[in-house]
């Protein structure tokens, strides 16, 4: 019992001890601005972790509009979804993965005519997150340039939230970035022979 009581009062301390760090640290930050975040790495969570973000954005009453580069499938759980909300502008601007179109012209087409749109969300206050769902593949097919895309992420009104998915992200953006999270691969159930499970992968 006394044993008990001792443990007891010593994660009572530590804990007193971790609130005051955790207490200055959110004292600390006061800033409040529109975030540049990055989602990459080679395990599976980049985009549900921006459509995550989405449905905060949308709980909180603010506009968004997300732009899904590369992919061609139209009726993910998510977008059919998101569709249905008044708040939310949804463009798919993809012919469908690479290995598929097999057609670069195409797929520079298709990526272009997205970021044309994309451009109008990226100049509209009225836009509070922008979602840019596989765009580091854009950068790395040469598709299009961070050259370009990075000044207009600079130049977004003041307090737009924007959102980059895909594997690979460039160190140019990576250094544009407020927040970046490398989502690390350690297993994925379609290495065990697991079919794309809808509510899961889509
Ligand atoms: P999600 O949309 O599920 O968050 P993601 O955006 O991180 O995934 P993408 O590379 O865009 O990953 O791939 C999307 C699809 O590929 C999903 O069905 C996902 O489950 C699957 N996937 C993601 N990572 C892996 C992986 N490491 N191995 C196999 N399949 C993967
Ligand atoms: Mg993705």
């Amino acid at each position: 019992m006394g044993e008990e009581t001792s443990r007891s009062e010593r994660h009572r301390a530590r804990m007193e001890r971790k609130k005051a760090v955790v207490d200055a640290a959110i004292a600390r930050a006061t800033t409040r601005r529109g975030l540049l975040l990055v989602l990459t790495g080679n395990g599976k969570g980049k985009s549900s972790s921006a459509f995550g973000m989405v449905a905060r954005a949308l709980g909180h009453g603010m506009r968004v509009a997300v732009f899904q580069f590369i992919k061609g499938k139209t009726d993910t759980g998510e977008q059919v979804f998101f569709k249905t909300h008044a708040a939310i502008q949804w463009e798919s601007c993809g012919e469908g993965f690479t290995w598929e179109t097999q057609d670069r012209d195409k797929d520079i087409a298709a990526a272009r005519a997205g970021w044309d749109k994309a451009l109008q969300a990226l100049r509209d206050p009225s836009v509070s997150l922008v979602v840019l769902d596989e765009m580091t593949y854009l950068f790395q097919y040469g598709y299009l340039s961070l050259e370009e895309v990075l000044p207009v992420i600079a130049a977004r009104p003041e307090g737009q939230h924007v959102v980059i998915t895909g594997r690979g992200a460039q160190d140019a953006l990576i250094a544009a970035a407020d927040t970046v999270s490398e989502i690390g691969d350690i297993k994925h159930a379609f290495r065990a022979g697991v079919v794309a499970q809808p509510g899961i992968d889509l």
